[in-house]
């Protein structure tokens, strides 16, 4: 598939780690350029944001100043800010507040814990137990040896259709790979005798429940995003910038997933997940992305590669 023009909407201006180097919104956008993205959405993760400047009204204000200067410097980008938030209750409590998302652009918004109030996890442990690394994570490691998968299911299912219904979402990141595909690599180190079963997209999308999910994500205009670290390798056209070099953060099954989501005309959206400085080379790195659309038929009008295509926080 071969598009005018690109777009990453997924970028954070910060790296994850200490001592959490950070770069200009010009450096960011002139890379971009180099490989032909006129649209960049700039994000922090929410606690990030507020680590660094302290509030998202002074986030807000600074990076605002700063995209202004880039946008009259480089005619023809355009630049969004952004944030990306936690999902962290099935029924869609977000750790950004209504009043903050309504000072951004846009709002990314990603599943990293298992979503507390349903039937895994009690509503306490909202936000408790993150997807990521297990060492170090006691509750993860309890929550991963005694959940059933049918919780696990219902209570992504219930979380997702959450998000699609709620008015400042504009972007849903990452969408299967956090909890249910990371999950899967850690699960099988802790309960080694018993099969995963989550494989098939109908085991976590039969097609009433992916109905009722992308007749709300078509509704209510949000985009699901295609991040370019995720495809499994036998259909990678790049091999940098990948989560993981073999198949543990994939899932065969994304191709089928994207295919559901043309067929209901939900929007989707590119994103690289870059953190710059450090992978500032990552910016508008989207050839598996783009590989994924073509594989899943998705046609360029669903892309969403313009402003005017992104659901805004601001004109609600
Ligand atoms: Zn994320
Ligand atoms: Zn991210």
């Amino acid at each position: 598939m071969q598009l005018k023009y690109l777009a990453d909407l997924h970028i954070h201006m910060h790296e994850d780690f200490p001592p959490y180097r950070s770069c200009s919104v010009e450096d960011v956008v002139k890379v971009a350029l180099e490989r032909n993205v006129r649209l960049v959405g700039i994000v922090e993760h929410y606690g990030s944001a507020l680590l660094h400047y302290k509030s998202i009204e002074n986030y807000c204000s600074k990076i605002r100043k700063e995209i202004e200067a880039v946008e009259k410097k480089f005619p023809g980008v355009e630049v969004l800010l952004g944030i990306e938030a936690s999902i962290l209750t099935v029924d869609g409590e977000l750790d950004i507040k209504p009043e903050e998302a309504k000072m951004l652009d846009f709002l990314l918004v990603g599943m990293h814990h298992i979503p507390a109030g349903g039937s895994c996890l009690p509503r306490e442990m909202k936000g408790k137990v993150s997807v990521g690394d297990i060492k170090g994570n006691p509750s993860y490691q309890t929550f991963l040896r005694k959940f059933k998968f049918g919780d696990l299911i219902a209570d992504w299912q219930e979380a997702t259709l959450s998000l699609m219904q709620n008015p400042y979402v504009s972007i849903y990141a990452h969408p299967v790979q956090w909890p249910i595909v990371v999950m899967k690599k850690f699960f099988i180190k802790l309960r080694p005798k018993e099969k995963w079963c989550i494989n098939r997209i109908e085991d976590l999308l039969p097609p009433d429940i992916a109905q009722e999910i992308f007749l709300e994500a078509k509704r209510n205009g949000v985009a699901w995003e295609v991040n370019n670290g995720f495809l499994p390798v036998k259909y990678r056209v790049d091999n940098e910038y990948v989560c993981c070099k073999d198949d543990s953060n994939s899932w065969s099954e994304l191709i089928e997933l994207f295919k559901m989501i043309r067929e209901y005309g939900v929007k989707v959206s590119l994103g690289t997940d870059a953190h710059v400085p450090g992978e500032l080379k990552r910016v508008g790195r989207l050839a598996n992305a783009i590989e994924l659309l073509r594989l899943a038929g998705v046609k360029e009008q669903n892309i969403v590669l313009r402003k005017n295509q992104v659901k805004l926080c601001r004109e609600l």
